[in-house]
């Protein structure tokens, strides 16, 4: 394994690399350099998979469906007879139940009434649903130019064959992933150590819930807003409550972060002029960059790693409002945090959506504005905003169903113009 890379060496590989005014791309190319994803491995059950990460390979034991069977109730028989594309009159010459194999043979113009699921019977390929057929007491009639032969007939092996990959590497384990290992009876799953992720407030203007309100104070919000973020992300997390505006306390937060966590999100203190020992604190405990990103909301944010005895925490520093949390976690943090847990495919694809209201925009600078998709007449994807674009209102992005995503380069979106959006 190639050693980590310092800031400066991930710096130095981006070209015209300016941490004043550091474009989108830049910050998630930096990033996705920093992201080391972990390594070690640990078995668990599979209703404990949800989420998790594999780490190695899942290889199909068996074939799945491990035989050719019915995939409908019916009656099955050898569809060599459909060539000549007539009715069909066959004797019902027996009964196959899911779950035991029916033992007898068939010949042309006979049938075997089969259930959903029940193992085609030796040298039948066909299976007629009950419902197309006409019954009488023990045969049945197919009507002329329905079926062709294989219908209705589930092959061995046709959602996974034997010792072919069922889930590779890096695969995020959905609830149809754990319905797939289920499948091929494997009652645990090897997956990545589950990434731990310590968070805290940081502000002296900041109120934890149950504190008595003051002027000038705020409830702490984006605590709860990261917890959330978090959660749906399947990480481990520490929370280490609102940290106040003093060198101890901070000094210890960020030490007990690093030493306990594979990433530190704070917020809160990263703004320019911010008359705080927060950036003096990361700075003194890890190899931390500042920047200006050219982005609304979100500017201010400081990226780095904390290094506490032989480990490091990745660290990030997002800004204190509660709407600039949210966009810089949905655009840099969580792709990152995707990464350090082993998730090989992180990309979400974003649609287009026609836009219902001019949208100001100056080019040299993306914007994240929240927005309303819905689907209009014709069917297409049309947006609106949830109006005031605050980056302190929080409101905008509970009414919100998406990010409109405006480009570094674009300019103002006049109405019916297509523009980038993210789903939430
Ligand atoms: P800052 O980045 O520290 O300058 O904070 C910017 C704005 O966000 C200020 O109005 C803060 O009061 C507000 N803010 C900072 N941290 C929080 C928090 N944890 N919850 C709610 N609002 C916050
Ligand atoms: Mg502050």
């Amino acid at each position: 394994m190639t050693p980590p890379k310092t800031l400066a060496e991930i710096a130095a590989n981006l070209q015209g690399y300016d941490p004043q005014a550091l474009p989108v791309h830049d910050v998630l190319s930096f990033l996705s350099q920093l992201a080391t994803p972990v390594t070690s491995l640990e078995d668990v059950p599979i209703f404990e998979a949800l989420n998790r990460v594999v780490g190695v390979d899942v290889i199909s034991p068996v074939n799945v469906p491990p035989h050719d069977n019915s995939a409908m109730d019916g009656y099955a028989f050898k569809g060599e007879q459909l060539q000549n594309q007539e009715a069909l009159t066959l004797t019902v010459v027996g009964t196959a139940l899911a779950g035991k194999a029916w033992q007898g043979s068939v010949k042309s113009n006979e049938c075997v009434k089969i259930m959903t699921g029940a193992i085609m019977p030796a040298g039948l390929d066909t299976v007629v649903p009950q419902e197309l057929c006409k019954i009488a007491a023990d045969s049945v009639v197919i009507p002329a130019s329905l079926l062709r032969a294989g219908d209705n007939r589930r092959l061995c092996g046709e959602d996974l064959k034997l010792n072919s990959a069922a889930l590779t590497k890096g695969t995020q384990i959905t609830p149809a992933a754990m319905g797939l290992l289920a499948s091929l009876g494997l009652p645990k799953v090897k997956v990545f150590k589950r990434l731990k992720v310590a968070y805290f407030s940081t502000g002296d203007e900041i109120l934890s819930l149950g504190e008595m309100p003051r002027e000038g104070a705020v409830y702490d919000s984006n605590r709860y807003t990261v917890f959330g973020l978090l959660h749906k992300l399947g990480c481990e997390m520490l929370d280490m409550g609102v940290v106040q505006d003093d060198p101890v306390l901070l000094e210890q937060a960020f030490t007990k972060a690093a030493q306990g966590a594979d990433a530190v999100i704070t917020s809160g203190g990263v703004s320019v002029g911010e008359a705080d020992f927060t950036k003096a604190m990361m700075k003194k405990l890890g190899d931390v960059v500042f920047w200006k990103i050219a982005m609304r909301p979100g500017r201010p944010m400081a990226v780095g790693k904390l290094t506490q005895g032989d480990r490091s925490a990745v660290l990030f520093g997002l800004p204190g409002n509660p709407v600039a949390v949210m966009v810089t976690f949905l655009a840099f943090v969580k792709p990152a945090l995707l990464q350090m847990m082993g998730v090989t495919d992180a990309q979400r694809p974003m649609v287009r959506a026609k836009t219902q209201e001019v949208l100001r925009k100056k080019p040299g600078r993306t914007e994240y504005q929240r927005g309303i998709a819905t689907r209009n007449l014709e069917g297409e994807l049309q947006v609106i905003t949830t109006g005031n674009q605050g980056s302190g209102v929080l409101s905008s992005m509970v009414q919100a169903n998406c990010l409109i995503v405006l480009s570094h380069t674009q300019s103002t979106a006049q109405i019916g113009d297509w523009v980038d959006v993210l789903m939430l």
